[in-house]
């Protein structure tokens, strides 16, 4: 079997990293490609769980050896890729590799793998809902949330470049819509 790709991309607070662990859970035999960060850790963050977590040395030696299948510095001064050893470790174990990266970095793996991939783009019903959500999640300050906010913008002028659009107006129906879209590409 040939592993398929599962992007999933979305601003900063629109549900994609809840629905991409719900899918995780529902046997689809799936696996998640674990990034590698220059940020530091949040409480309940594991390195090489969540991400490998890096200094700013350890990422740009890695792009100097050509690691990254993609990589961007998403926010200033904090980069974040996808190394290319996890796309092979989990095609290698015979299962499918599902991402939760930001919208450039989802368009440029779907440029590489094609047909291989399915680019899911979640979109928030709303800017302001996304403000709400982020505001809830309180992990970060309001200059980060005003950080996010501005990029989340830009970002969801891009829905249309991917493959399919999943509306999170509420998070288990966007779960059951996300459940639906991937089993049909991986069947
Ligand atoms: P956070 O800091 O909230 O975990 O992630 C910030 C943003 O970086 C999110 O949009 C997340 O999807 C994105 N991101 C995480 N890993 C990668 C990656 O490997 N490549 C790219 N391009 N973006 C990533």
């Amino acid at each position: 079997m040939k592993g398929k790709l599962i992007i999933f991309s979305a601003p900063s607070g629109a549900g994609k990293t809840t629905i991409v662990r719900q899918l995780l859970e529902r046997g689809l035999n799936l696996e998640f490609s674990v990034s590698a960060t220059s940020r530091s850790p949040r409480p309940n963050e594991l390195h090489g769980r969540d991400y490998y977590f890096l200094t700013i040395e350890e990422f740009k030696n890695k792009v100097e050896a050509g690691d990254f299948l993609e990589w961007e510095e998403v926010y200033s001064g904090i980069c974040y890729g996808t190394l290319k050893s996890e796309v092979d470790r989990i095609c290698d174990a015979g299962k499918h590799v599902i991402f939760d990266v930001d919208v450039i970095g989802g368009l440029n793996i779907k440029r590489q793998f094609e047909e291989q991939a399915l680019a899911i783009f979640v979109q928030p019903p709303s800017v302001e809902e996304l403000r709400t959500r982020l505001k809830n999640r309180s992990t970060e300050t309001e200059e980060k949330i005003a950080m996010r906010i501005a990029k989340a913008e830009h970002e969801l002028s891009f829905a249309d470049k991917f493959d399919v659009i999943v509306v999170n107006e509420n998070i288990e129906k966007a779960v059951i819509e996300a459940e639906k879209l991937v089993h049909n590409f991986i069947a």
